[in-house]
């Protein structure tokens, strides 16, 4: 049998494709990359990156409009979207080099751009060129799922795939689904001025957090203006971009109609396989998922899956992760290889909603033997001085005290629940945080002070009687 011509060919330029083909020259394996459309994927061009660039030039014109908060004379900005946008291009175009082919083949990955498909389980062909390869690594991402709304596509509703390229304002945004996505862009939006209303068939935003987290995040949308339908459904859509009437239908049946100027759809994602013939290679496809087992193996042995194509979770960190997994089993061939189940994500609205392991509600559902513990942001010096006082922490542990899982909704809770990410990692107990020195004032010492409300839990009335009578003390 002739010797494949690369030991690994990636399908797919995004966040987990990227990580193998550079990962995999570094190593020294002679590696070829398809993109069919732009390097750098999904988290470049029309998700996290350009969402968290709009998301800040929305605070920015939102502290100004409430700088009194901070006792400095407020201004009431009235920002076009057009240098907003402008601005989000800015910042792709700063990263897009990182990404870009030249940048790949100049690592030693040989780059094509086009659009291919298997044509045998050990062959992939593209622009007429077949590639032969040991492995192969599916890394194709996801796209916009579109509800089957009727005038929806008429309408020319708005997807992330399009969002970023509107240069005109928008005075009304209807948004379907109040999940991650259409929280962050609901909220950007009416920061930067438009009119927003979200619809969605779930009875609250964010339902796969506790609802006492979610709640937090709710509250200040709604305060600051973002109007909802729960438990609610768009039966069709009329008109064109600028002038549209959606019929929302609550779950008693009650119609009503709502006028808005932009659709944007934010109601989940679907899984990238088509068109690669997986079928020639293959590789079980199930119901639009690819069937892979715990090393993220197709049911063909060399072909393999990273990121969103993988239908799991979908972030950039895990496909990232998934990348240095599937690069550990094509070439050191440590079988074992799968990936951590500690997987943490971020909701990056203001506040924000970071999460780790179970939640209170998951422990709960799974039968886990658990404990709570809650520490607020109010009772945290940092986040008074900072004038960010809403929110809370929570901790889930075991009756031990071993760190199952944790969540922040408040200020910064992405960046906070890294030391819970690593503390859940490493099998780590409640103590382990309340011994570990945290800096003052920060937002972090939250972590410390939660895991404290476990110590101060041991301290009933008995143990401190015996506390006093063993070392003698005087006090009450
Ligand atoms: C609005 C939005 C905001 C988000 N924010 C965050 C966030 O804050 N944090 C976070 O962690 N995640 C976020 N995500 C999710 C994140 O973008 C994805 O999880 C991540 O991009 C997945 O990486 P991937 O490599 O699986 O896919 P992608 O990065 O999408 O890459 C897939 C690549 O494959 C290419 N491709 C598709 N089909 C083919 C084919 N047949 N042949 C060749 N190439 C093909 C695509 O063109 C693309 O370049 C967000 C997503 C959206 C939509």
């Amino acid at each position: 049998m002739a010797r494949p011509e690369f030991d690994i060919v990636v399908i797919g330029g995004g966040a987990g494709g990227l990580v193998v083909a550079a990962g995999g020259a570094s190593l020294g394996a002679k590696v070829a990359l398809v993109e069919k459309h732009k390097m750098g994927g999904d988290c470049l061009w029309y998700g996290c990156v350009p969402s968290k660039t709009l998301s800040k030039s929305a605070a920015v014109a939102h502290a100004m409009r409430h700088a009194d908060r901070w006792a400095i004379p407020p201004h009431a900005p009235a920002p076009r979207l057009a240098p907003v946008m402008e601005r989000v291009a800015g910042v792709i175009r700063g990263i897009e080099p990182h990404d870009s082919p030249e940048r790949f083949r100049s690592l030693g990955v040989d780059v094509t751009l086009g659009d291919g498909k298997f044509v045998a389980p050990d062959a992939f062909e593209v622009n007429g060129r077949r590639l032969t390869a040991k492995t192969f690594v599916v890394a194709t991402g996801s796209r916009p799922a579109t509800p089957p709304i009727p005038g929806l596509a008429e309408a020319g509703a708005l997807t992330n795939e399009t969002l970023f390229d509107l240069r005109e304002d928008v005075p009304h945004l209807l948004v379907v689904g109040s999940g991650p996505i259409g929280s962050e862009m609901a909220q950007a939006f009416r920061r930067l001025g438009s009119e927003v209303t979200v619809v969605d068939v779930a009875p609250r935003i964010l339902p796969r957090e506790d609802a006492d987290m979610a709640d937090v995040v709710q509250r200040r949308l709604v305060a600051e203006g973002v109007r909802y339908h729960f438990e609610a459904s768009i039966a069709k859509v009329e008109g064109r971009r600028g002038a549209v009437r959606a019929t929302v239908k609550g779950k008693d049946g009650a119609e009503r109609a709502v006028e808005a100027t932009h659709v944007l759809v934010a109601a989940g994602r679907k899984a990238n396989v088509e068109g690669l013939a997986l079928d020639v290679a293959g590789v079980k496809v199930d119901q639009g998922r690819i069937v892979v087992d715990a090393r993220l193996r197709t049911t063909n042995p060399r072909i393999y899956v990273v990121g969103d194509v993988a239908g799991g979770y979908q972030f950039t960190h895990l496909a990232e992760h998934h990348a240095g997994i599937v690069l550990r089993q094509a070439i050191f061939k440590l079988f074992w290889a799968k990936p951590s189940t500690v997987v943490p994500w971020c909701t990056y609205t203001d506040p924000e909603l970071a999460r780790v392991g179970p939640s209170e509600d998951e422990a709960k559902r799974q039968g886990l033997a658990h404990k709570v513990y809650r520490f607020a942001f109010d009772e945290i010096d940092r986040a008074r001085a900072e004038g960010e006082t809403e929110g809370f922490a929570k901790l889930v542990t075991d009756p031990s005290g071993k760190l199952l899982g944790a969540a922040i909704v408040g200020p910064h809770a992405g960046e906070l629940i890294a030391e819970a990410v690593l503390a859940v990692t490493k099998g780590m107990k409640a103590g382990d945080l309340s011994s570990a020195i945290h800096a003052y004032p920060t937002l972090a010492s939250i972590n410390r002070r939660a895991a404290d409300q476990r110590l101060k839990e041991g301290l009933t009335p008995t143990s401190k009687a015996w506390i006093k009578r063993i070392f003698g003390l005087q006090g009450a």
